[in-house]
């Protein structure tokens, strides 16, 4: 009687002996898997922070050439307009401005204003 309780007492601490390690091989697949996500989200973060660095570098490079860009096409545009304006036969100068010229006439007022600028 005694020798059966011995050996059914053994069996059970047997049974969660195989119990407790499956449980630590199960907990072991776990950290390995939390482990594994994480060095994939560092790996990520990483990508990430570069192309955020590279993207905002781009745009510094970038900003200064766009104001530049803008503030020229808005001169040149205004320079248009009053050379289509002399072109059509009216002097864009401010000493005879909105006058007409004769037809083949030229005015230095009028091409300095024009084309003054862009000599210096
Ligand atoms: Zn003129």
């Amino acid at each position: 009687m005694e020798q059966t309780n011995l050996l059914e007492e053994f069996m059970n601490l047997s049974n969660e002996a195989e119990e407790l390690s499956a449980k630590v091989a199960g907990l072991k697949d776990a950290v390995t898997a939390v482990l594994e996500q994480n060095a994939e989200l560092r790996m990520n973060n990483g990508r990430l922070r570069e192309r955020i660095e590279q993207l905002t570098a781009e745009q510094d490079d970038a900003e200064p050439t766009v104001v530049e860009h803008t503030a020229e096409a808005g001169m040149s545009k205004s320079r248009k307009n009053l050379e289509k304006i002399y072109m059509e036969g009216y002097h864009v100068c401010s000493k005879f401005y909105g006058q007409h010229l004769e037809p083949g006439e030229s005015c230095a007022f009028c091409t300095d204003i024009l084309y003054g600028e862009r000599q210096r």
